[in-house]
């Protein structure tokens, strides 16, 4: 590696490390045999914009654990500062690597978030699919911060090794950043849509127009509820090269 490329990479203010799945999923197992919660983020390019404007949200994301590079415009800013990804690390492809290495090692998941009922589907999906693997528990992620305790209470009490949160950027951040010294589990990770997608709610796109990088074309065109949304890629790419010549 060149030497000013190091182990982290800093873009528009937001921390992430240089790792690919190998590497990160050591790093989760090393945080299942240590004491404490450790918390995993996935930034991609619409939440480092959103955390431009939200400290909480940035100190969320910096304060993390460990912080993977998700979706292709971060590893195009990476290219624009001068070193380069490699690739993306997406949290759904992490988490099916993790629930693998979890029914081999016997370590047991949690699943939080997404509408009612999406989580068990996810679990009975998971289950057919790794038949081993342990789930301690589910729950919907539709409460507010006043009934935040109770559902801390609910994953205490089902004492998960790896608790997966699929509440969305910024509510899964904030709620793991919030929780950290409360959660009764090893690693949270923060895994967006991911539930709806192992319920089978919703697809993922294609593995070719994944790695042709245009999964983002793929969910404007299936949810085109997410215009707006995707309005934040080119904005963040206008933001790293005008930072970048300043
Ligand atoms: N969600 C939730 N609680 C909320 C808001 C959203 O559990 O208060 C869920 C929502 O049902 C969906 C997920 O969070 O399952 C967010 O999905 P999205 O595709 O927006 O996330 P992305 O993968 O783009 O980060």
């Amino acid at each position: 590696m060149p030497p000013h490329i190091t182990d982290k990479i800093d873009i528009l203010g937001i921390l992430l490390d240089r790792v690919d799945y190998e590497k990160a999923s050591q790093r989760v197992m090393e945080f299942l045999e240590t004491p404490g919660a450790k918390i995993v983020v996935t930034p991609n390019a619409e939440i480092i914009m959103a955390a431009q404007k939200d400290e909480r949200l940035k100190a969320a994301i910096n304060g993390a654990d460990l912080s993977l590079p998700d979706g292709i415009g971060v590893v195009l800013a990476s290219k624009l500062l001068g070193c380069p990804l490699e690739e993306r690390t997406t949290g759904f492809d992490l988490m099916m690597r993790l629930l693998k290495m979890a029914e081999e090692r016997g370590y047991s998941v949690f699943l939080l978030g997404a509408k009612p009922g999406v989580a068990e589907e996810a679990a009975r999906n998971i289950k057919k699919r790794f038949p081993g693997i342990k789930i301690a528990g589910t729950h919907h992620g539709y409460f507010d911060e006043a009934g935040e305790e109770k559902v801390v209470g609910i994953i205490n009490e089902a004492r998960p090794d790896l608790l997966f949160v699929a509440m969305g950027a910024p509510k899964q951040e904030l709620f793991m950043a919030r929780n950290r010294d409360k959660l009764n589990c090893r690693v949270a990770m923060g895994v967006g849509g991911s539930l709806d997608v192992l319920s089978g709610k919703v697809r993922r796109a294609p593995v070719l127009m994944q790695k042709a990088g245009l999964e983002w074309l793929y969910r404007l065109l299936t949810q085109p509820s997410r215009f707006r949304r995707m309005g934040a890629l080119p904005m963040f790419l206008v933001k790293v090269i005008f930072n970048r010549r300043k």
